[in-house]
């Protein structure tokens, strides 16, 4: 009960936990992909940026070079310093003046001259671009696009032109370049992975770049899995449009972080609830027992104050009567004398047990132990039984081996212990029956028994009659008076001797209590066995 109440609220705490994880995750997600958008956007920029900046300077060919005459713009072209036409294969322009076939004149910058062996489809594909621009020309379409524009005619080499007016604004022809694409991989190879590292400082990413025909260009470092769930992709906008470039997640992923921490919390909730309950349950079994003992130390108040109440008020009636001299006959005085006598031997066997109790409670029953004939402090017992009057019915049977060695016992207390064996056997017996009493002799050890023709102690109990005030509380039995204390002392007994005491009972036949006395070293514990007589 306990620990649903408070798995409940837990329960609800985790869901909510979990739900809050989640958003964050997906919000967390959606700002890493936008991180991841920029850094593209950026590539993308300084890519743009750079190609611009190159063909001003290569493609904005003076007008008056466009006469048709080809070497003033060759020697245009051979002006230009070597190195800064390594991100071109090729110049070229085209003039739109006259009328003359439209051509197109490729400057080689490897050779400084015209190109001399262009493969005929490439050539065709740089014609193309120029020849657009002249139709558009022809078609006197306004506007003429002002800077520079791009073509793809040619896959992974992309064409950027410059249309050229004259000093009235009209196009006149077009200037170009056909950019290198070994010189664009060089250039992303710097570009790449310094704009990562600067925005994404230490933080797990890759970036790759692939070229039109999805060949990898470019991969920075790979560090552990994939994750192709956290990866942007983008072409390049302006130059090498069917380029792209890619950036992923490098390892450990993002998603999942959620489950793991509920999960995790959710194991030490599981802990803390299982500890509760047991925490629980331990209050309510030590209340249990608490209460327990407590009714029984009433139950052994009541027990006792009616014990000693009973004698008392025998003891008071016949001694008044004796003396007041009431009494017809001798017999009369002996049987009230009697009465007397055993009234008071149960009372002091009473407050034996009590003073006993108490002694081993505190800790200072202390056994001494002095060599002592078994048989002979058995049958003294036994004797005192049979002296009383009031036990004619009861027949004490011996089973006493010939010869027993003097054994190091307690003779008060181990006679105290087979007197509350007797007299149990007697209390919870039938008037009339037989009592066995026996020694037994063993290789390492004594033992005396008590078996009665009682209906026995139910099973379950067996293990508890030897529990202090403990009685059974069923059958006939409840009716016999009694403290609880009688089999509680004589366990300890046994124990004190560095024995122990068994109970083999047949249910409904009767009840066999064993105690077991160890020549000279230790058999500790009680124990009660479930079948098998004793004797
Ligand atoms: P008491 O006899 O004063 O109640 P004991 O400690 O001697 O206390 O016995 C504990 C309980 O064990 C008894 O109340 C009784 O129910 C049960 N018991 C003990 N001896 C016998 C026996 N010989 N036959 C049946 N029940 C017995």
């Amino acid at each position: 009960m306990a620990t649903g109440l408070f798995c409940l609220p837990l329960a609800v705490l985790l869901l909510m936990q979990y739900r809050w994880l989640t958003h964050m995750e997906t919000v967390n997600r959606e700002a890493e992909r936008a991180n991841m958008s920029h850094y593209l956007d950026i590539v993308a920029e300084k890519t743009e940026n750079h190609y611009r900046l190159l063909a001003a300077g290569l493609v904005q060919v003076p007008a008056d070079l466009l006469t048709g005459d080809l070497a003033p713009i060759l020697l245009h072209y051979r002006s230009i310093p070597r190195e800064k036409l390594a991100p071109v294969s090729y110049l070229f322009h085209m003039s739109f003046v006259g009328d003359r076939d439209r051509e197109t004149y490729l400057f080689d910058p490897q050779t400084g001259d015209w190109a001399a062996q262009v493969p005929d489809s490439y050539y065709k594909k740089v014609n193309l671009a120029g020849i657009h621009w002249w139709a558009w020309h022809q078609k006197k379409l306004d506007g003429a696009p002002e800077g520079l524009v791009t073509s793809h005619y040619l896959p992974n080499q992309p064409i950027i032109m410059h249309l050229i007016p004259d000093e009235n604004g009209e196009v006149i022809g077009l200037a170009g370049m056909v950019l290198d694409d070994d010189y664009f991989g060089r250039f992303l190879a710097d570009i790449v992975p310094d704009t990562l590292n600067a925005t994404f400082p230490g933080r797990g990413m890759r970036a790759e770049v692939l070229d039109g025909t999805d060949v990898r260009r470019l991969e920075t470092e790979t560090i552990g899995a994939i994750e192709s769930e956290d990866k942007v992709v983008r072409p390049f906008s302006w130059v090498f449009q069917d380029w792209r470039v890619a950036i992923h997640r490098n390892g450990g992923r993002t998603s999942g972080l959620a489950e793991t921490t509920v999960m995790a919390n959710g194991l030490v909730s599981l802990a803390l609830a299982i500890i509760l309950a047991l925490g629980v349950l331990f209050s309510m079994r030590t209340a249990v027992n608490y209460r327990q003992l407590s009714d029984m130390k009433s139950d052994f108040v009541s027990n006792v104050s009616h014990e000693l109440r009973t004698p008392i008020a025998s003891i008071r009636v016949f001694s008044e009567l004796m003396r007041d001299g009431k009494i017809g006959s001798m017999e009369k005085v002996v049987e009230y004398g009697t009465v007397i006598e055993q009234e008071t031997r149960r009372l002091g066997g009473l407050i034996e047990n009590i003073l006993d109790f108490s002694k081993i409670e505190s800790g200072q029953k202390q056994y001494v132990l002095e060599e002592t004939d078994l048989v002979g402090l058995a049958e003294a017992i036994v004797q005192g039984f049979e002296q009383r009057p009031d036990l004619a019915g009861i027949r004490f049977a011996r089973t006493f081996p010939e010869q027993v060695p003097a054994l190091p016992l307690d003779r008060g207390a181990i006679g105290q212990a087979l007197f509350n064996l007797l007299d149990n056997a007697i209390k919870y017996g039938p008037a009339t029956q037989t009592i066995e009493v026996g020694v037994r002799l063993e290789e390492t050890r004594a033992s005396v028994w008590v078996k009665d023709q009682s209906g026995g102690i139910p099973v379950h109990e067996r293990e508890r009659v030897f529990d202090r005030f403990h009685r059974v509380h069923t059958g006939a039995v409840h009716q016999v008076r009694g403290s609880g204390l009688g089999l509680a002392i004589t366990k300890h007994i046994a124990e004190g001797h560095g024995g122990r005491i068994a109970l083999t009972c047949e249910e409904g036949v009767g009840s066999c209590f064993e105690i077991y006395l160890p020549f000279g070293g230790k058999e500790r514990g009680c124990r009660a066995e479930k079948t098998g007589a004793v004797g």
